[in-house]
Parts: C-alpha cells; sequence; structure tokens
C-alpha cells in the first residue's frame, strides 16, 4: 500500500516536518470550543484542531458529546481561526454528516470503533468515491493485524491519505499510564508500511498530564509524523478527559520544551537505532512483567506465613520448570537458557517469601 503523506494532504497548511494537532476531547459548547480555538491558533505549529463530537464512553451514563450540533461551533472555528479540522465519526450516519456539511476535513476513527471490522468496514463503504483525510487509532488491545486490517478496508475503499495514531493498548494490570504504549507496535506498523504516517496521542497514553512531555518526547525520537494532544481552556472543567487535557499555555509551553528532529528519515530504512528503540520498549515491559510478578510473589508470601505453609514446593517449581521450558523451546529460546532464567526468578521469589516470613520485608 502506497499512503500519501500527512504533509502533503493540504498544501498550504501542513507543509511542515512535523504536524500538531490540539484541540479538546469533545466540543462541549460553542464558549469553549471556541475560546479553546483562539487561544490554540495563536500557537505557531499548530495547524489542526480536534474535538470529538460523538464521544464513545465506557458507560451510559458519562457525557456522550454533543453530536451534530458541535458541527457549528466547528464550522465557526474554520472560518476565524484558519485551522483543519478533524473529529472522531464511529458509523456511516456520523460520515454522511461530516460529508454533508463539509467542515470537517480530517476524520479519525476511535481505537474501540477500530476493534470491530464491520464498523471499519461500513466506515470504508460510506466513504468511498470521496478523498477525504483518515486517521486510524490504534485498536484497544495489541493487535497489529487489526490495526493494519482497517488500514486496508480504508485503501481498498480508494482512500490514499491515511494516517495512523498510536494511542496505547488498554493495561490489563495496574498501570501508572492509562494506556500502555508498547511502541514495538507502531515501529512494526512503519517498518510493514513505510510510506503510513504515524501520529503520537501522548494524552491517551498517558491518561494524565504529567506523563504527557516523557510520552511526546519518545514519540519524536523514534520518528513519528506529528502529534495529537487534548487541549482544552479549562480542563478541570471538562465533560471528559479532565485530567489528560491541557490549557493552551501548558500546550504552549511543552512544544517549547520538546526537541524536534530536523528530518524525519528515521524510519525510512531500519536502522539500527530503529531495532534498539524496539529493544527499548519490550525489555521495558519485561521488566514491568517482573515487578507485577514480584508483587504477586509477596502475596503469596504473606498468605504462606499465615498459614504456616513451607515457602518452597518442590512439585509446584519442577510444574513451572516443565511448563515454561517448553513453552520457550516452541518459541526457539535455548533450553539452557530457559532453565537460567527460572532459576534466577525462581530463586528472588523464594528469597522475598523468606523475608516476609522473618518479618524482614525489604
Ligand atoms: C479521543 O481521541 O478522544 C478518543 C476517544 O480516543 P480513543 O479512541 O483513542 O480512546
Ligand atoms: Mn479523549
Amino acid at each position: 500500500m502506497d499512503f500519501e503523506k500527512i504533509n502533503t494532504w493540504f498544501d498550504k497548511l501542513l507543509q511542515t516536518d512535523f504536524v500538531i494537532i490540539a484541540g479538546p476531547c469533545a466540543a462541549e459548547n460553542r464558549q469553549q470550543v471556541l475560546d479553546t480555538a483562539r487561544e490554540i491558533s495563536q500557537i505557531e505549529n499548530v495547524k489542526i484542531f480536534r474535538s470529538g463530537l460523538w464521544k464513545p464512553r465506557t458507560t451510559p451514563n458519562s457525557f456522550q458529546g454533543v453530536g451534530e450540533t458541535g458541527l457549528e461551533w466547528l464550522k465557526e472555528v474554520k472560518e476565524h481561526y484558519n485551522l483543519l479540522i478533524t473529529t472522531e465519526v464511529a458509523n456511516a450516519k456520523h460520515v454522511e454528516t461530516v460529508l454533508e456539511t463539509g467542515v470537517i476535513d480530517i476524520i479519525w476513527i476511535g481505537a474501540r470503533t477500530v476493534s470491530n471490522p464491520f464498523s471499519v468496514q461500513e466506515i470504508a463503504d460510506s466513504l468511498k468515491g470521496t478523498d477525504i483525510a483518515v486517521m486510524v487509532k490504534n485498536p484497544i488491545h495489541p493487535d497489529l493485524r487489526l490495526w493494519i486490517g482497517a488500514i486496508e478496508r480504508l485503501y481498498k475503499a480508494g482512500i490514499r491519505k491515511i494516517a495512523a495514531i498510536h494511542r496505547g493498548f488498554y493495561p490489563f494490570e495496574k498501570s501508572k499510564l492509562r494506556n500502555i504504549p508498547k511502541w514495538e507496535i507502531p515501529i512494526e506498523l512503519k517498518t510493514q508500511l513505510p510510506s503510513l504516517s504515524i501520529i503520537g496521542d501522548p494524552s491517551h497514553i498517558a491518561g494524565d498530564t504529567k506523563y504527557i512531555f516523557e510520552i511526546a518526547q519518545y514519540a519524536i525520537n523514534i520518528g513519528f509524523d506529528g502529534l495529537m494532544i487534548e487541549t482544552h481552556i479549562n480542563p478541570s472543567q471538562a465533560l471528559s478527559d479532565a485530567k489528560q487535557q491541557l490549557t493552551p499555555l501548558q500546550l504552549k509551553d511543552l512544544l517549547n520544551k520538546l526537541a524536534f528532529r530536523k528530518k524525519n528519515n528515521h524510519f525510512e530504512t531500519p536502522s539500527l537505532e530503529h531495532y534498539r528503540n524496539q529493544i527499548d520498549s519490550i525489555d521495558f515491559q519485561l521488566i514491568e512483567l517482573l515487578a507485577q510478578r514480584m508483587k504477586i510473589v509477596e502475596k503469596i508470601g504473606k498468605l504462606k506465613s499465615e498459614k504456616s505453609l513451607s515457602i518452597f514446593d518442590l512439585r509446584r517449581w519442577q510444574n513451572i520448570k516443565e511448563t515454561r521450558i517448553k513453552f520457550g523451546k516452541k518459541l526457539g529460546l535455548n533450553e539452557e537458557f530457559l532453565k537460567k532464567l527460572l532459576q534466577l526468578i525462581h530463586k528472588e521469589s523464594i528469597n522475598k517469601q523468606q523475608n516476609i516470613k522473618n518479618g524482614t520485608k525489604k
């Protein structure tokens, strides 16, 4: 598949090496939209205004978005502030509404929708024959083929202005971030589809403004083509995603602090650095998993100590060794290496439980 790069989509506005998209999670009322847009339009590098009209919320009791009413406000933003406009669509009816009014320059498909091939196909069908630009968020769970599948459905419908948005993946374990980046997945996406632009969405990965800088900088460092950052005129009053939205002033400050690469040719040929970035991401996940394992070991240690059970259980240990080695060998790992690794982990687990038993928990 050959895609048009995001900075060639709109001649006048996007001829920049790195694309910044900013705006509120959701359009809430006319004043909030216009005030946010006015402030954002003063920030030099922001070219695209984002704002959700239809919000895919986890529960029906949360704010669901203002729907097509908000298109009027976005029309005003476009007229007054010379920003391109993007919003989320989740079904054919949304697409129809968006295409009819002509206010929206770029649509995006959200993580929940991308997770459902029927929905993506419905959207792709309704886009046939149009030239609208589409950004495709990663699906909720780390399924690269599903992400590529969604892109392919749009491509087959004739869309060539396609970009991907990396917003991280649902964390099955508690984590400081709202979504786990799993950087190796967008890196692999870029490896398989080199002409595809990738936009980072640090807001939805972070879930909290305090982590946005580090995630945004990482996305820049590994050669992403742009960033989408949720920005609200008054974040604490936001009706959705209040904790992760920056004020326009904070956005300006963030953009000043980030170190941008001169030229984003980083992904063009898979380099040593490219593979090292994948390794970095995987190593941090390995360590995080080990820490999670040790937390469970502590719980077991407490239980054993309360019930006066012995710490070492030969049958359990043999079973762990057998099953893990069998599994690892199937994945092409060396048996000796697996044995040593398991022994090391097991030893540390026993030590931890011993400390708990002795009341000297470290
Ligand atoms: C959003 O961008 O506001 C949004 C709903 O994102 P996601 O689909 O990534 O959860
Ligand atoms: Mn949001």
